[in-house]
């Protein structure tokens, strides 16, 4: 996977060994049980900690691994092949929690929140998403009301990623819901807070380790110091923090992509028919050829995306690609393994039958694969 890219040194293969060696021994074993009984990894997550995974790119300064975002995308796709449960806890943790802390926090705010969170002491949510509002969150209605000395929170948020388990939560409220996105603030709540109410737990198709929850914000007051950035910034603060985080979901989508064809290619070399294994046959070996070649396209604007963020360039739009065609690669070659496998990849006996429900989110979350097409569209046809 390293061979050829330019920017693997030293360190990087350092990493990525580290980490490729625990998510083979600590989690893949772990995977099917996590998966069968929705159990959510506590004993991994904190080993991600003390790995420095769970803040790889805030710097040591705040209690972070220092690393570049091309580094946190070939993390990403190791802890994901192991398991896409485990995958989406961490990218939440580092992309939708750590970076707008790191971005838009003031240095109070750092030291009090983010340093925990990079370090994997505390672990965060990103609730953004509501019952009525999705794809278009400008229209978000969870109200703050100004109130001496802070701000009164109420309203609901669906969907929400670590949302049980999180000790911190990034909030997006609307001081009035008719200024549409001037009217919405980003806060940082602590979830121990008066009136955060885990509402409901959601029994998924994939990803079923990590839990989602619908949240409810009854009364709770959330003092000045919590405000993330400016008054009437808080869909910027999301919208920026969006770009990074779809970096981290196309990186678990390879993870989950690579694992599905790693297990069809040891299938098709074990398996036989008409009396020699599958992988002689000529159908299987074109899957195989185009899964391996969907995946490392994919792969490459993954990490293309993540090179601009390093190097300060603008990566909106290549984030948008590498999560759409990384999705997209993942729910196909999640579907061409199962086909490989015949029958036996339809039953829970085989780790594809876990990666094809598991590659489904990525074409959801953060923005589903027409966003994503509207995000480059509109890039390509302003010139
Ligand atoms: C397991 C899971 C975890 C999640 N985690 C989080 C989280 O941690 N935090 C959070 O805030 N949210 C989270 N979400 C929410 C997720 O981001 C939304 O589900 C997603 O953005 C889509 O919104 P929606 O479900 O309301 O669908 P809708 O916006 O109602 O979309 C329905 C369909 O219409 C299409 N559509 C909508 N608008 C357009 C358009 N303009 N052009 C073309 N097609 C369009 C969509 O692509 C989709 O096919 C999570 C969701 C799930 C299922």
């Amino acid at each position: 996977m390293l061979k050829g890219w330019p920017e693997t040194d030293e360190l990087k293969k350092m990493l990525l060994e580290q980490v490729s060696s625990f998510a083979r021994a600590e989690i893949a074993t772990k995977a099917k049980e996590l998966d069968e009984t929705a159990r959510f990894p506590t004993e991994i997550v904190k080993k991600l900690g003390e790995m420095g995974l769970m803040g790889m790119m805030v710097p040591e300064q705040w209690g972070g691994a220092g690393m570049d975002a091309v580094s946190y995308a070939m993390a990403m796709e190791e802890v994901s092949a192991a398991c896409a449960s485990t995958g989406v806890i961490m990218s939440v943790n580092n992309s939708l929690v750590c970076a707008p802390l790191l971005a838009f926090g003031t240095d109070a705010q750092k030291a009090k929140y983010l340093v925990a969170l990079a370090g994997g002491e505390k672990l965060g949510c990103f609730a953004l998403s509501e019952p009525g509002y999705g794809s278009d969150p400008a229209g978000l209605k969870c109200h703050a009301a100004k109130v001496e000395g802070g701000y009164k929170i109420n309203g609901t948020k669906n969907w929400i990623t670590n949302g049980r388990e999180a000790d911190y939560c990034i909030l997006f409220a609307t001081l009035d819901a008719s200024l549409r996105h001037k009217g919405i603030c980003a806060f940082v709540v602590d979830t121990k807070l008066k009136g955060y109410q885990v509402a409901k737990l959601e029994h998924k198709l994939g990803i079923c380790a990590s839990s989602t929850a619908q949240l409810f914000f009854d009364d709770v007051f959330v003092p000045d110091e919590c405000l993330l950035g400016k008054e009437g910034q808080g869909l910027k603060v999301a919208l920026n923090t969006l770009d990074g985080g779809r970096i981290g979901i196309a990186s678990q989508a390879l993870g989950i992509a690579r694992c599905a064809l790693d297990a069809s290619k040891q299938f098709a070399l074990e398996r036989e028919q008409f009396g020699a294994p599958i992988a002689k046959l000529q159908a299987i070996q074109f899957f195989i050829a185009d899964m391996a070649t969907r995946l490392q396209g994919a792969r490459l604007l993954t990490w293309c995306a993540a090179r601009n963020k390093d190097l300060g360039l603008g990566y909106t739009k290549e984030a948008a690609m590498a999560k759409l065609a990384a999705a997209e690669a993942a729910m196909w070659i999640a579907t061409k393994a199962i086909q490989v496998h015949g029958g036996y990849g339809y039953t829970k006996d085989y780790v594809v039958e876990r990666n094809f429900r598991d590659a489904k989110i990525t074409e959801i979350y953060e923005g589903t694969s027409e966003i994503q097409r509207l995000v480059i569209a509109s890039q390509e046809l302003a010139g």
